[in-house]
C-alpha cells in the first residue's frame, strides 16, 4: 500500500489569506464602525441638543468638545466656539462634567495592535524557524517550503582550485581513461565529426579515500570547465519530494553551463538496487530520485558536453538500470595505491610540510601497505602535528614512522591490512596461479599480478588476458584453466606446507568449470554427449538445474572431484619443477606489490643464474 502524501501547502499561503481578510476589514468595514462610534456634528446641533436637554456626559477641551446624548448611545464631537454661557447651560440641564469620555481608539489602530501585529510577529518567527529547519536538513536556502522555487535555489557549482591530474599521484590507469574525457571537453567537435559520442556517465569505482573526488575535480580542472558536485546521501536526507527536484535543478544548471562535469559522490546512496517486491512503505523517496536521475540522463542528447562522473565503492549494489548503455556505461577502477603509488602520494603531500634532508619515503610507503591516499595524506599531517608537539617545525623520519602507527591503528580494523607473513603467502599464491598458467600451452598470458587488496575483498589478483576473443575452448584449455585455478593453493602447499582460506574463490571457480565440462560440454568419456544439466536463465547468473537421476548425480560429483584433483596434482608438479622461479618471482612481487606481465615474463625467461 502506498502512503498518500498530503502535499505540503506552504505556510505562507495561510498567512496570505489571513492578511487579505485583515485588509478587507481594515479598509472597508473598520471605517464604517468608526463612523458609527464618534459622530462629528456642527455646533448648531450641539446647541439644539442642549436646548432639548439631551446631553449625558460632556467634556470641553480647547480643541474639541466631546459629548453624548442622554442615553449615552452615541459619542458626538464638535469644535468649540465663543460661547460664555455654555457651561451654565450645560449645568442647568444636568449634564455630567466630571467623567472622562473615552474617545474610542480608532478601530483601525486597535485592530492593528491586537491582530495584525501579533500575526506579523508570528509570521516572522515562523519564517525564521522554517529557515533554520531547512538549513539543518542540509538544504541551504532552498526554499521549496515557501513556494518560491528556483529563485534562490542552491548552486551546485564548485571551485576546483585548479586541481590537475599531476596533483593526483599514482592511479595512472584511471588518469589514462579520464584523459579522453578531458580531450573531448577541449574539442568536442573532433568527436562529433567522427560520429563518436562520449559516454554520458562514467563510474569511478574504488575504496574510500583513493582519490575519486580528486580525479573528478582534476578532469574539470584540466578541461577548465565548471564542476558541479553533489553527494548521493544529500539527496535522500532531504524532505519528501526534494530529491527529485534537486536532480532536476542540478541538471538544469549543468545544461546551462555546458560543457561541464557533474560529479555525484556516493551514488550508491540513491542508486541501490530497487527491491522487486512491493514497496512496503519502502524508500519511495530514493526511488523517485533515482528515476529522476535516469530520466535526466536519458533526456539530454549525446555530445551536449555534460559529462557525469559518479563515485562508488560498492558497484555491485547498484541498480542495473544505472549501468545500462547510455547511462553509466564506463567504469574506471580506482584501486588502493601500490608501493610506488604510495610513495608518490606521500611525496605529493609532503610538499606542504618541511622535512629533514633525506627522509626515506620509500620506507614509509613500505610500512603503510594497504593504506589509501587519504590515509597517507593523514600520515603526513599526523607527522607534522607530532613535530609541533615536540617543539619543532621540521618533520623527521621518526615523526613519519610514529604517525603510521597512529593512522594504521585507526584503519587496521576496517581495512584488510596484511602482515608481512600474509603478504608473503599471498605473493606465493598469486605467483602460483601465474606460473602454472605460463608453464602450460595455450594459456592466456599474464597481464598483471598484484597483492594490493581489491575492492572485491580479494587479497591478491592475477589478471590473464586472452589474445583476441575466444569463443571456443578445447578440453585441454579448460583443464589448464582448472590447473591455473588450483595453482594458488598448490604454491602454498609446496612452499609453506600448509593451506589458507585464501583459495575459496579459486575452488569455487575450478569446481564450476569442472562441473560444466562434465555435465554441459560433454567432455567426459564415460558420460559422453549427454546433457546432464540445463542452464535455467543465462542472464540471471546462469543457475544450472540437474537433469539426471540421483545415482548419476553422485557419479558426476565423483568425476568432478577426480578432474580437479588431477589438475591440482599437475599444478603442484609444475611448481615443484620450477621452485627457484617460484621463489624468485614471489620475492619480486612481494617487493613491488604489483608487477606487469612483461616483468613477470622477463624474470621467468631470464637465465637460471640463481
Ligand atoms: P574518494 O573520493 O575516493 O573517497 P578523495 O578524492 O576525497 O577520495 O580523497 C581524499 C583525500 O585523500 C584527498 O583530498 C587527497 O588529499 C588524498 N588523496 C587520495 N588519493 C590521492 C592521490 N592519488 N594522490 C594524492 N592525494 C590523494
Ligand atoms: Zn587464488
Amino acid at each position: 500500500m502506498k502512503e498518500v502524501k498530503t502535499p505540503k501547502k506552504p505556510l505562507i499561503y495561510y498567512y496570505g489569506i489571513v492578511l487579505i481578510i485583515i485588509m478587507i476589514f481594515n479598509f472597508l468595514i473598520a471605517p464604517m464602525i468608526s463612523r458609527s462610534q464618534v459622530e462629528e456634528v456642527g455646533y448648531g446641533t450641539f446647541m439644539d441638543m442642549i436646548e432639548e436637554g439631551n446631553i449625558g456626559v460632556v467634556e470641553v477641551e480647547d480643541s474639541q468638545i466631546l459629548f453624548t446624548d442622554k442615553e449615552e448611545t452615541t459619542i458626538y464631537k464638535t469644535s468649540p466656539m465663543e460661547d460664555p454661557t455654555l457651561t451654565q447651560r450645560l449645568h442647568d440641564i444636568g449634564a455630567e462634567f466630571n467623567r472622562v469620555i473615552e474617545e474610542p481608539v480608532s478601530p483601525i489602530w486597535s485592530f492593528l495592535l491586537s491582530f495584525v501585529l501579533p500575526i506579523l510577529i508570528f509570521t516572522a518567527l515562523g519564517q525564521y524557524m522554517s529557515k533554520k529547519l531547512m538549513e539543518q536538513a542540509g538544504g541551504g536556502k532552498n526554499s521549496l517550503a515557501f513556494g518560491m522555487g528556483k529563485s534562490n535555489a542552491k548552486v551546485y557549482v564548485q571551485s576546483t582550485k585548479g586541481i590537475k591530474f599531476s596533483d593526483v599521484a599514482g592511479e595512472d590507469e584511471a588518469k589514462e581513461s579520464l584523459a579522453e574525457v578531458v580531450d573531448y571537453l577541449h574539442n568536442p567537435g573532433k568527436y562529433t565529426e567522427a560520429g563518436a559520442s562520449m559516454p554520458k556517465g562514467i563510474l569511478l569505482v574504488g575504496p574510500p579515500g583513493t582519490g575519486k573526488t580528486m580525479l573528478a575535480k582534476a578532469v574539470a580542472g584540466e578541461a577548465n570547465v565548471p564542476f558541479f558536485s553533489i553527494s548521493g546521501s544529500e539527496f535522500v536526507e532531504m524532505f519528501v519530494g526534494m530529491g527529485a527536484s534537486k536532480v532536476r535543478d542540478l541538471f538544469r544548471q549543468a545544461k546551462e553551463k555546458a560543457p561541464c562535469i557533474v560529479f555525484i559522490d556516493e551514488i550508491d546512496a540513491i542508486g541501490q538496487k530497487r527491491n522487486s517486491g512491493g514497496s512496503m512503505g519502502g524508500n519511495d523517496e530514493r526511488e523517485q530520485t533515482l528515476n529522476q536521475l535516469l530520466t535526466e540522463m536519458d533526456g539530454f542528447e549525446e555530445n551536449t558536453g555534460v559529462i557525469i562522473l559518479a563515485a562508488t565503492n560498492r558497484p555491485e549494489s547498484l541498480d542495473p538500470a544505472l549501468t545500462r548503455p547510455g547511462r553509466f556505461d564506463r567504469r574506471v577502477p580506482v584501486e588502493l595505491p601500490d608501493l610506488k603509488g604510495r610513495e608518490a602520494i606521500l611525496k605529493v603531500h609532503a610538499k606542504k610540510i618541511k622535512t629533514t634532508e633525506g627522509v626515506d619515503f620509500h620506507a614509509i610507503a613500505r610500512m603503510a601497505s594497504g593504506a589509501s591516499g587519504a590515509e597517507l595524506a593523514n600520515i603526513i599531517n599526523e607527522a607534522a602535528l607530532r613535530a609541533v608537539r615536540n617543539g619543532r617545525t621540521i618533520v623527521n623520519q621518526a615523526d613519519l614512522e610514529e604517525s603510521i602507527e597512529v593512522v594504521i591503528a585507526g584503519y587496521q580494523k576496517k581495512n584488510a591490512i596484511l602482515s608481512n607473513k600474509e603478504k608473503l603467502v599471498v605473493s606465493y599464491h598469486e605467483i602460483g596461479h601465474a606460473l602454472v598458467a605460463a608453464k602450460q600451452n595455450n594459456s592466456a598470458p599474464v597481464q598483471k599480478i598484484t597483492i594490493i587488496p581489491r575492492t572485491s575483498g580479494a587479497l591478491g589478483y592475477t589478471m590473464q588476458v586472452d589474445t583476441g576473443d575466444k569463443y571456443l575452448l578445447t578440453k585441454e584449455e579448460l583443464e589448464n584453466k582448472i590447473a591455473t585455478f588450483t595453482g594458488g593453493r598448490a604454491a602454498e602447499e609446496v612452499v609453506f606446507g600448509e593451506v589458507t582460506t585464501g583459495a575459496s574463490n579459486d575452488i569455487e571457480q575450478a569446481t564450476k568449470l569442472a562441473r560444466a565440462m562434465i555435465t554441459r560440454y560433454g567432455m567426459n568419456d564415460e558420460f559422453g554427449m549427454v546433457a546432464l544439466e540445463t542452464v535455467q536463465n543465462q542472464y540471471l547468473g546462469g543457475d544450472a538445474s540437474l537433469a539426471c537421476s540421483a545415482e548419476t548425480q553422485r557419479e558426476i560429483d565423483q568425476k568432478v572431484m577426480e578432474l580437479v584433483k588431477t589438475q591440482h596434482a599437475k599444478a603442484r608438479k609444475i611448481l615443484e619443477e620450477n621452485r627457484s622461479k617460484l621463489d624468485e618471482l614471489a620475492k619480486y612481487l612481494y617487493e613491488k606489490e604489483t608487477i606487469t606481465g612483461d616483468e613477470f615474463m622477463a624474470i621467468l625467461e631470464g637465465g637460471e643464474k640463481e
